[in-house]
């Protein structure tokens, strides 16, 4: 049994000593001290089913034990040196994650955040391309570095300090909230009008999620990335795909969730479930952009050093090994089917969107005018995790559940998440 501090003496601790910024999600805080699997515990050793992995950040399963094999492998050998000397893991590792990539996406780069990635992805972008202006989507969330900031587009994470020179945000190509519906090209227009309006005609670049994750799983409409890509290609600009939570098979039915699309980027950022839960993050692009980059030195100390690469490396092992994209496919339409099903039952429920395990419940108090049930969402989501599963919540007006737990849900966790989600809202 656990015998460490409990959760009130924690959170006295973190309001006395930590970032005062940061947020919890739950009125009745949990304290998690282990997880298994897709299982979390609590100090009580009260079992959660766990939805959200941790924002989308544990991939194959919470202390999966081939990963921790790995890691404690590595850290009993050697933890770090840096790149100033050779160390297989990282080149190894490097040459697996490239196998994975299409077109000619073969050259990586190594760091270690998702707002690292895209940071680094927007001075390529510039570099490459000679130009200045960045073109982003609404609702967008690339990160909180004062860089990223000004890509992200959401209120709630920018801070009013200058950030995002040269960023533009174009219209949402959102099926359910979109003018145009799930027209994807017809929202590709506005990108042409932007730059053409607002650039001076060329632009550096263009970054896209292909299913806006911290916006509440929101699928771009079909259509929409290879219309984009080739109005920025047009205008001289790079396309980046932030895989940070949409890569590794998670959609299911492709291992990067800009395949969805049938396009090809060229840079494409990732980060969270790479590692499994490890600090770490990747850049990946062509040898012709990464010619550019070399016109200087580049350097991160931490950026794939061998405890960290070994656990990429067995990240990629055991979604092979595990057949886990397949496993999304099947378990995420299961679920699919189940939430469509269950939005015939309840009136709140506006939209169920996504793919594989990255869905989305979008909660409405009204299906006509689709106001925003905000109030009934932090509700629901209290019951849920008193009735022992963690959802995430997301969207631009915080009324959106956001499904994406470990890759290792199975059909009946799929069942039990339903069934609880279900019960809550006949109670409502
Ligand atoms: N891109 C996307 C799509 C993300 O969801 C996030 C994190 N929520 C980031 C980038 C930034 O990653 P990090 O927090 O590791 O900087």
């Amino acid at each position: 049994p656990y015998e460490g501090p409990l959760a009130d003496e924690i959170l006295a601790k973190r309001k006395k000593f930590l970032n005062p910024a940061l947020f919890l999600y739950y009125k009745k805080h949990v304290n998690i001290v282990e997880g298994k699997m897709q299982y979390l515990f609590d100090e009580t050793g009260r079992r959660y089913l766990d939805a959200f992995a941790g924002i989308v950040t544990v991939s194959v399963g919470h202390c999966h034990p081939h990963v921790v094999d790995a890691v404690i492998r590595q850290s009993k050998l050697l933890q770090h040196t840096t790149t100033i000397y050779l160390h297989h893991a990282i080149a190894d590792y490097a040459e697996a994650l490239v196998k994975k990539m299409p077109g000619d996406l073969k050259v990586v780069y190594f760091v270690n955040s998702g707002s690292e990635a895209n940071d680094m992805a927007m001075m390529m972008a510039r570099l490459y391309s000679g130009s200045f202006d960045i073109v982003a989507l609404r609702n967008a969330y690339h990160g909180m570095s004062p860089a990223t900031m000004g890509l992200t587009a959401h209120n709630t994470w920018k801070y009013n300090v200058p950030q995002g020179f040269g960023v533009h945000h174009v219209l949402n190509p959102d099926p359910y909230r979109g003018p145009f519906g799930a027209d994807g090209k017809k929202y590709a227009a506005d990108l042409s009008n932007l730059i053409e309006s607002s650039t001076p005609g060329r632009i550096a670049g263009f970054f896209a999620e292909t299913i806006q994750g911290v916006g509440g799983a929101v699928e771009l409409a079909p259509g929409y990335l290879s219309a984009a890509y080739d109005i920025v290609r047009k205008a001289g600009g790079v396309c980046v795909a932030d895989e940070v939570q949409t890569g590794f098979g998670r959609t299911g039915s492709h291992f990067w969730g800009f395949e969805t699309q049938g396009v090809i980027p060229d840079i494409v950022t990732l980060a969270k479930g790479i590692g499994n839960g490890l600090p770490m993050a990747a850049v990946v692009t062509t040898p012709e952009i990464a010619s550019v980059m070399n016109q200087r030195l580049h350097f991160n100390t931490y950026g794939g050093n061998p405890v960290c690469s070994a656990a990429g490396h067995a990240v990629l092992e055991v979604l092979e090994k595990e057949q886990r994209q397949h496993h999304c496919a099947v378990v995420g339409d299961h679920l699919l089917k189940r939430l469509h099903a269950l939005q015939e039952k309840h009136d709140i429920i506006g939209h169920v969107r996504g793919r594989g395990l990255m869905l989305g419940v979008e909660l409405v108090s009204d299906r006509m005018t689709k106001t925003p049930a905000k109030a009934e969402t932090l509700q629901l989501f209290e019951t849920i995790k008193d009735l022992g599963v963690l959802v995430g919540k997301g969207g631009l007006h915080g009324n959106v559940f956001r499904i994406k737990p470990p890759m290792c849900f199975t059909l009946e966790d799929a069942d039990f998440l339903v069934d609880v989600m279900d019960h809550a809202m006949s109670k409502l």
